[in-house]
């Protein structure tokens, strides 16, 4: 390992992979190196979406895009203006990976395979003479009187000029940080799935459903396919809700009430107005074995069920509240969470390096010249769709422009 470079990018994942390519096509007279702590680079990539990889997402509209974000949306409007998600698609098929987008907007390498991408990335380092140093754990960094950043790992200690920071969520680094002056956005879970000890719920396993869902006694709410699992809740819905929790939840530690809209299109009156109707229309149809509103006889029967209503009672005989308890049932069932799973799905932390403190035309740190960040080390994260990719393939883009000769 040579010891002094003009870069050295701290983690092997996809912002240091995507930084350090990037640089070095744009200015190959720089010296780069990657440094990463375990035997393996790219594991997070290997393992994204899958297996497949959901690099980014179609969504043409750039304020849409940005509504992802839970944490970062304002600050990375300008570096998805030079950088965003048509740029990304370009790169990686200018680089021989053909990405396809599904109708749901995620964007995949055309292979079904993250080693795609991983293969591109080793191809394009090895090309580009990108040193990638694993087994470095680095245990400090720091400014020495040259005026040069100092890392040290277990085995060395490397001098250079510039420092990009690519750690994802990973606290040592951050507890450096925080040591050198930057300020730190305490570290929450983001995009998981929520437990719910209900046997009867749990009965319902693999039903997905598209809901509202909200957090009793706040603002929170989402929209969007909900899936019933063996512990809970989980599917787009819940981690959209995850996602812009983070923060509640986490001081909440888990422990809360959610309200499941059944049937967000309409409102309670017209639910209940439709079920009154169904006295005249079918006066002698068991309610329990007669699905309405287009729910399939599973997820009615459980619904019926549990506003009470007992499997002979028709129409006719209903009376007026058991009516009105289906009607909110529908409408508004209301279950208690209690602690968080990830399972499968993407899962990401909220929090890290303060927004304020870095410039976005260059993503280095506004308080230490030639200190650059990309990624999840910073206090930006996104709800699932491949919107975190983005945020570390655009971090990555914007550093290398700043090493333009
Ligand atoms: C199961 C799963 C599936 C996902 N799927 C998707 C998806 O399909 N689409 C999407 O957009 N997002 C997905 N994500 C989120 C996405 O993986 C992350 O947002 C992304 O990997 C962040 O990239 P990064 O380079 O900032 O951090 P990371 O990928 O976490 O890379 C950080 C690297 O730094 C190294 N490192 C940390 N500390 C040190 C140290 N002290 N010294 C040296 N090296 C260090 C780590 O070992 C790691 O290799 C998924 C996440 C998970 C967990």
């Amino acid at each position: 390992m040579q010891h002094q470079y003009h870069i050295i990018i701290i983690g092997g994942g996809a912002a240091g992979f995507f930084t350090a390519i990037n640089i070095k096509e744009k200015n190959p007279t720089l010296s780069v190196a990657i440094l990463e702590k375990s035997e393996k680079v790219l594991s997070k990539v290997r393992i994204s979406g899958g297996g497949r990889c959901n690099v980014t997402n179609n969504c043409p509209d750039a304020q849409l895009f940005l509504k992802h974000y839970p944490r970062g949306e304002k600050e990375l409007r300008g570096p998805f203006q030079r950088f965003g998600n048509k740029e990304t698609v370009q790169w990686f098929v200018q680089r021989g990976v053909p990405l396809k987008a599904q109708d749901d907007g995620r964007f995949f390498p055309v292979s079904n395979q993250s080693e795609s991408i991983i293969q591109c990335f080793l191809d394009k380092a090895l090309q580009l003479n990108i040193p990638i140093f694993t087994g470095q754990s680095v245990l400090n960094f720091r400014k020495n009187e040259a005026h040069l950043w100092e890392i040290t790992t277990p085995q060395n200690t490397i001098v250079s000029e510039n420092l990009v920071l690519t750690t994802g969520s990973n606290t040592k680094i951050w507890n450096l940080l925080e040591k050198l002056g930057h300020t730190l956005v305490t570290p929450t879970p983001s995009l998981f799935s929520f437990n719910i000890p209900d046997l009867k719920l749990q009965e319902m396993m693999g039903i997905a459903w598209p809901v509202s869902v909200k957090i009793k006694d706040e603002s929170l709410q989402s929209e969007g396919n909900m899936l019933i699992t063996h512990w809970g809740l989980s599917g787009p819905a819940i981690l959209k809700l995850s996602a812009w929790g983070s923060k509640i939840l986490a001081e909440k530690q888990y422990h809360f009430n959610l309200e499941v809209n059944w049937i967000p299109k309409l409102p309670y009156e017209e639910v209940l107005k439709d079920l009154n109707q169904n006295r005249i229309r079918f006066p002698k149809r068991s309610i329990l074995k007669n699905p309405h509103f287009g729910f399939t006889h599973r997820l009615w029967e459980y619904l019926v069920t549990k506003a009470g209503i007992q499997e002979k009672v028709n129409y006719a005989e209903i009376s007026k509240t058991l009516l009105q308890n289906l009607a909110r049932q529908l409408h508004q069932t209301t279950y208690e969470v209690n602690g968080k799973s990830t399972f499968k799905d993407e899962f990401v932390t909220a929090g890290g390096v303060d927004l304020k403190e870095v410039n976005f035309k260059t993503m280095e740190s506004k308080h230490f010249p030639g200190l650059y960040f990309a990624g999840e080390v910073l206090d930006i994260d996104a709800i699932t769709g491949g919107f975190n990719f983005q945020n570390a393939w655009t971090g990555g883009w914007i550093i290398s422009e700043a090493f333009k000769p």
